[in-house]
């Protein structure tokens, strides 16, 4: 029997935090929690093994977690939905309470139960910043710009202020944080979790029934207990020193160089910002760490505004209710099998991918330069990709990733949120990572990552009419000779054919077959 005196909360699976949300108020004896494991949810998506883990392990850690604190927790496991689980607890438990969930996703689903009465809304106050500090300085329209909103930040907190002024007298310090790193100072080494029952029990269950899923599941590598949490907080928290400098630096020595991996914990809530924060502040680190870590912190609320304002993206005029996309360079070929562990011979790609099926990892820099510049630059469906990212990637939900990858990773969203394309060719690769080294392609002889690069300027070169940032490459463009610009057509139709075919490319294919 239920007891009359509890009130009863749905606690999502990216709300699991002791302390936050308003279960923790009064006597936790008189606050339930109903978590639900449902398996139509795991196989909406092709999601890697290693994300389900986590999510599935980290959800049974919270509600033991749960019980010794003293909540009554119902833990339900269904092969549905949440919709039809929640309306039939509505019947034992009366209203449910929900705080707000950051997916979209979730809160669609949920809407008719809020509509018929039977959930209660909450507000989320898991988030460092209020929606009238973004309206206010960004507006609810395109375009969308984060400096005026993170200088509002800054003031409204006082973060890194010192008598109304920025300390260091600049807001950012970005450009001090562009170091390619060389080895030293050395990388932390990468932590290890302890693997417990709920642990095990949780990679079998994931080998088994979702074998079908892409990746590896390796639960020692991420945390799903409370102390593991606080564990990868200490550890990112050690990386802080040298975060700024090599922020941008990629290394097949080191996945994580100086990043914090926190994006796994926080998006959980697992950890509050706030504590993510607090604990960035209260290190001794140099200035141009700390306060660009606050300002990742902050792009990660930046997201979320703009994906709710724009009811992710649906309210812009670039979205295409019929495709049920935005795309505005019109980039249709399919997602080649390379991004799922296809060998393509391209060091770079591959090296970053591996990264990916091993973990569902990688930092920011192989996210945008390596994973979304090749895919703009062989003009991939910008939703598939991002798709590819919200299946592959343990810290994508639709709120981040989407964002992320329509609006950043690629140019789908126009300059809604970026003045230009984030596209580069064979230099910028070389100059920040160490992959060129290890590749069969000799970056300054025949590797034709910049032929990409100018075909893609060729191909969109009228959209990109107009805007300003990229008037200097069209001019570059514009003095291409003709020959350079056919060997560029080359490059691209051989390197798409290849990754299409699922095969790796070497040079002169196209020549040799036609
Ligand atoms: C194409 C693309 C896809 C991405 N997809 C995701 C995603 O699915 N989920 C996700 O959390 N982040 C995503 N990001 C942002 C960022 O790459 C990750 O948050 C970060 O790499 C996670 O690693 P970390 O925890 O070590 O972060 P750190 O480098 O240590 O940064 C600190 C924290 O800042 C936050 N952060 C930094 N940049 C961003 C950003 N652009 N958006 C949101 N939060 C940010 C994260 O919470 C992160 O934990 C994506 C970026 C790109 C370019
Ligand atoms: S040589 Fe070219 S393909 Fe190889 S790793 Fe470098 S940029 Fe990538």
């Amino acid at each position: 029997m239920v007891d009359d005196s509890t009130t009863w909360f749905f606690v999502p699976y990216d709300q699991l935090n002791h302390e936050i949300f308003p279960w923790s108020e009064g006597n936790r004896e008189n606050n339930g929690l109903i978590l639900i494991e449902s398996r139509m949810k795991g196989n909406s998506l092709n999601y890697h093994k290693q994300k389900l883990a986590l999510l599935l392990s980290n959800m049974r850690h919270f509600a033991a977690e749960a019980k010794e604190l003293g909540h009554p927790v119902k833990y339900h496991f269904t092969d549905g939905n949440y919709h039809d689980s929640l309306a039939e607890m509505h019947a034992e438990f009366g209203e449910i309470n929900l705080v707000t969930p950051a997916e979209r996703s979730l809160r669609v689903e949920l809407m008719p139960l809020v509509e018929g009465g039977k959930i209660r809304l909450l507000p989320h106050d898991g988030w460092l910043t209020k929606r009238e500090w973004f309206t206010e300085t960004v507006g609810n329209t395109p375009p969308f710009r984060m400096d005026k909103f993170y200088q509002r930040v800054r003031k409204e907190t006082g973060v890194l202020m010192q008598d109304g002024k920025p300390m260091g007298g600049k807001y950012s310090f970005d450009a001090e944080n562009r170091l390619p790193w060389k080895g030293d100072p050395p990388a932390q080494r990468e932590l290890f979790f302890g693997v417990d029952e709920i642990d095990n029990t949780v990679m079998r269950l994931v080998t088994e029934e979702f074998a079908h899923h892409p990746g590896n599941c390796d639960l020692s590598k991420v945390p799903t207990t409370l102390e593991q949490h606080n564990q990868a907080l200490k550890w990112g928290m050690d990386n802080m020193e040298f975060f700024g400098p090599y922020e941008d630096a990629m290394s097949s020595r080191s996945r994580y160089l100086f990043h914090s991996k926190l994006a796994i914990s926080v998006n959980l809530h697992r950890l509050s910002p706030q504590q993510i924060v607090d604990s960035a502040l209260a290190t001794n680190a140099p200035i141009n760490s700390v306060e660009g870590f606050f300002r990742q912190m902050i792009w990660r609320e930046y997201v979320k505004h703009v994906h709710d304002v724009t009811d992710g993206f649906r309210t812009l005029e670039v979205y295409d209710e019929h495709a049920r996309e935005p795309n505005f360079l019109e980039q249709n070929n399919p997602l080649p099998a390379a991004y799922w562990g296809a060998k393509t011979g391209l060091n770079c790609l591959d090296e970053v991918v591996s990264s990916v099926m091993d973990e569902g990892w990688t930092h920011h820099i192989p996210r945008l330069m390596i994973l979304s510049n090749f895919a703009s630059l062989l003009d991939i469906n910008p939703r598939q990709l991002t798709t590819w990212f919200h299946e592959a990637f343990i810290d994508a939900y639709d709120w981040v990733v989407e964002p992320n990858v329509l609006g950043m990773g690629t140019y789908s969203l126009g300059s809604a949120m970026m003045t230009k394309p984030y596209v580069s060719g064979t230099p910028y690769i070389n100059k920040m990572s160490d992959y060129c080294k290890n590749c069969k392609f000799n970056p300054k002889k025949d590797c034709k990552v910049s032929n990409l690069y100018w075909a893609f300027l060729e191909r969109h070169k009228e959209s990109f009419k107009g805007n300003i940032r990229m008037a200097m490459p069209l001019r570059s463009l514009a003095k291409r000779s003709d020959e350079k610009k056919a060997q560029d057509v080359v490059a691209y139709e051989e390197i798409l054919s290849a990754l299409t075919e699922g095969r790796e490319y070497s040079c002169g294919q196209l020549r040799l077959t036609h």
